[in-house]
């Protein structure tokens, strides 16, 4: 396992409450951004808060500038836009927020060295539409062995 020090958290940039599947993103990713590996997320949270895998831990991901790619774990919600698919807005379902925790609670005791961020700390984007480091209390917990 390559050395992690960053989970950067995203949002898709959709529409409130449209679906979009790994299948999708990885669509996109191959074909609009040309990048041969496909998806450059690790983790992708539905809705209906069932995450799902993206590119697998153990290769660099794409989803961030600025070199943190290569020591991170990208995780994504579906949404973060209003429903003009503009704006930017917490979207995230009560499902979504729980599966977040869960999963950061799991990265966690996964890569205790690991801290916690928001995309739009290393761009200007307003990506994930919220501040990331309401989900700081998990990684002030020493990790459960
Ligand atoms: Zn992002």
């Amino acid at each position: 396992m390559r050395t992690i020090n960053e989970i950067i958290v995203h949002c898709t940039a959709t529409p409130e409450g449209r679906p979009m599947t790994v299948e999708q993103i990885d669509h996109i990713h191959r074909h609009e951004n040309h990048w041969t590996n496909g998806i450059g997320y690790h983790k992708v949270i539905y809705l209906d808060g069932s995450v799902h895998n993206g590119r697998p831990l153990e290769m660099v991901g794409a989803h961030c500038n600025g070199g943190h790619n290569a020591h991170s774990i990208g995780i994504c919600y579906v949404g973060g836009c209003a429903k003009d698919g503009r704006t930017p807005k917490d979207t995230r379902t009560p499902k979504q927020k729980e599966a977040l925790a869960q999963l950061l609670t799991e990265l966690h005791r996964q890569f205790p060295e690991a801290t916690l961020h928001g995309h739009r700390e290393f761009a200007k984007k307003a990506c994930p539409s919220f501040n990331a480091h309401e989900y700081d209390y998990i990684f002030k917990e020493q990790p459960q062995k």
